[in-house]
This record gives C-alpha cells, structure tokens and sequence, in this order.
C-alpha cells in the first residue's frame, strides 16, 4: 500500500531484541521497521511469542533493543528512560492499586509527575466524564467489576497526556459482551483524545473492526502493515491470508505471466489468471488464495472458472458454507449470504462450477 501522509508519532528502524545466550538465544524481534502515524489507532496483530508485547516494551523503554533505534517525532527516544517518555501502558492486568479509590489511581501519575492539587483534581474530573465512571470515584478498585478496572485503567493512564498510548491486550480478561462494548469505548477514546493507540491483540476481529492500520507480526518479523480491508483483501503472504479470515488455498504452476497478472494451472488442468503482491516474481508452484465470500457457485461445471461437486452444505443462519470437492480433488469453500428470499437451488453431491472475479484471487508465495 502506498504510504498516507501524515506525521509519524513513532518510527521504529531495523529493531532487534536478542534473548538469552549461546543455543538458548531468541530473536524475539528480527530486524523490525515500521512507521506509526499520530493520532492512529494502530494494531499489532500476531500469533502468541511473535513479539508484539517486546516492542512494546521496548518503546515504552522497559527494555532496550539488541540494534536498531526508536523515534518518537523525529527524537531517538534511547536516552530517555521510562518516566521521562511521553508514553503510558495499559497492561492486561490493569495493575491498579487495590487499596486505593477509583479517583485516586486516575490522579496517581499526575501526584508523581509532580503537579498541583487544583490541577490533578480538574484532571481527575475530566478523566472521569471521559471514561463515565463519576458515580464510583469515591469506591476502592477492589469493590468494583472487571470492566470498570478496565476504564479505571484507561483513565490513568490518559491522564498524564501522553502522546502514545501502549495498549497490550487489555481487553482479554474481560467476558464476550464486555470486551465488545469495550471495543467501541476504546475506540471513542481514541477519536476524542486524538492520542496515538498503539494496541496489541492476537484477536484478527478485534484488529479489523478498531484499527486504523495492522502490522501482522510471525516469529519476530512485520509480515505486513496495512489498513484492514487491504490487509483482508490483499494478502502479502500466506501467513497474514491463513491468520486473518477464512481463506481457500489452492496449488498450482505458474503457466504464463505479465506484469500484475500471473495465469496458475491447477491439478484439474483448471487456469486461472490473478494478481499477486509487490516485490513477489511468481514462477514454478505458487498459492491461489479466494475468500469464501468472493466466490461464487453456478449450477452447471462448464460455466464455472474451476469444476468439482458439492460435498456438503452447512447452513450458519447469517449465511451458508458450501463445500466442494474439486475435480482435482482439493477442498473449497464458498460463502453465501443468506437472505429470507435466497433459493435453495444446490443439493448435497450436485455438481457445480466455482466462479470468482479475476481480483477476488491472489497469488501468493507457496
Ligand atoms: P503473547 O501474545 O503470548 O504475549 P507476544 O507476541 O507478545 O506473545 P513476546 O512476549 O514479545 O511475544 O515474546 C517473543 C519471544 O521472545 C517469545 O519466543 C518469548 O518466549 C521470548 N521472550 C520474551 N521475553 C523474554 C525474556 N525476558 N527472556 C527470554 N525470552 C523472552
């Protein structure tokens, strides 16, 4: 995706975390870049152990980098230790002070940031309209739910005005219903503060639905940064198609190619023609990747762009999940939508044909 102007709040270059010594050595991080805009809410999205909570560490500046350097608008940030950066963390463990009043904690950092009483009591008052937790100011962080420790949280750590707020994976302690009303209000805090989210998540739907831009991280690498239909819609990998969505991967042989386009034989001697990512030169076997949804069936084989039978037919109530079996005996999805005048046309062995636009499939890297 071409770069969006915009000023960047933190530049992270050629970052390396190296763990440990000898054989035990871990490459937490290897060799990282990425650019975070200001006022983004920006997503750090990868498996358990591919090194999303380091770099946060390390820009929060709990930890140092193995080589590389971190910029905050344009500054080396290496000199600065943890305090004397204008970054807060919310941590998954709220890490609040259980003897202390909901008011109290949100003024905690502006106590030791040294300022006045009058203006931690106005600030305090602000925090708590922003994060709508006025009736409980005066109640212990012991005495209250999980959900508002998480506001209680936020608040905190807004209240000293940082320019970037580190988010790791807040949302996870907290039940279905909660963590989905907790998704819009992070999401407010962020468009009315107009501070910098930096949010760490192994959650692809959560990703989607708050980011601005993903960064998807494997095994200590940025796979990809994007806004989150790019990133849906155009893979760069097979790793970011797999880890995002359900997705249908079919082999093939590169059989012709012109710039853009790549034409893909399939076991079935089926072709089809596809865009595949920049920087990738597609020959020899390769990966076509189709979203269920950007598929279509069609009653009769020859119609369609690749031939096989309808093994089975699983019905979701939103929508439904056809099953075939291609001729060239791979598996394949395809998604419908369900609607009160949708017709039941397919039965279970029928044979079919898969249709998809030219730009629904991508060719991706084996
Ligand atoms: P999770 O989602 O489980 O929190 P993560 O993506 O945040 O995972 P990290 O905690 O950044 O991953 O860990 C990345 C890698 O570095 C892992 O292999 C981890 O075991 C290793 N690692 C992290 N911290 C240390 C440490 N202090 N000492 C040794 N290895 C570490």
């Amino acid at each position: 995706m071409p770069e969006q102007p915009g000023k960047n709040a933190i530049e992270v270059r050629g970052v390396r975390k190296v763990f440990g010594t000898g054989e035990n050595q871990v490459a937490a991080l290897d060799t990282v870049s990425v650019s975070i805009r200001e006022n983004e809410f920006f997503t750090l999205l990868g498996p358990s152990g591919c090194g999303k909570t380091t770099l946060l560490r390390l820009i929060a500046g709990f930890d140092f980098p193995t080589a590389g350097e971190i910029l905050l608008h344009g500054q080396d940030i290496a000199p600065l230790p943890p305090f004397k950066r204008p970054v807060n963390t919310v941590f998954q463990s709220y890490a609040l002070f259980p003897h202390m009043t909901v008011a109290q904690n949100i003024g905690f950092g502006l106590e030791m940031l040294g300022k006045s009483k009058g203006e931690i009591e106005a600030r305090v008052a602000q925090m708590l309209r922003l994060v709508k937790m006025e009736a409980l100011k005066a109640r212990r962080t012991s005495q209250i739910s999980g959900g508002q420790q998480q506001r209680v949280a936020l608040a905190r750590a807004l209240a000293p005005q940082p320019k970037v707020l580190l988010l790791d994976e807040p949302l996870s302690a907290l039940d279905y219903k909660l963590r989905k009303e907790m998704q819009i209000e992070l999401k407010r805090l962020q468009n009315e503060t107009g501070i910098t989210f930096i949010f760490v998540t192994h959650d692809q739907e959560e990703a989607l639905t708050m980011s601005d831009r993903i960064a998807v991280m494997s095994a200590g690498k940025i796979l990809q940064v994007g806004a989150p239909r790019d990133i849906y819609d155009r893979p760069a990998e097979r790793f970011v198609a797999d880890f995002i969505g359900e997705t249908n991967f079919l082999q093939g042989t590169v059989v012709a190619k012109k710039p853009g386009l790549a034409t893909v034989k399939f076991a079935s001697n089926a072709t089809i023609t596809a865009g595949y990512p920049e920087g990738f030169d597609p020959s020899g076997e390769v990966t076509l990747v189709v979203r269920p949804e950007h598929a279509d069936l069609v009653p009769d084989p020859a119609k369609g762009t690749i031939a096989g039978m309808l093994s089975n037919i699983v019905y979701f109530g939103t929508d439904t999940h056809y099953h075939v079996k291609l001729d060239g005996g791979e598996n394949f999805i395809v998604r419908h939508q369900n609607s009160r005048s949708s017709p039941v046309t397919y039965e279970r062995g029928a044979k079919v044909g898969i249709q998809f636009e030219e730009d629904a499939a991508r060719v991706l890297k084996d």
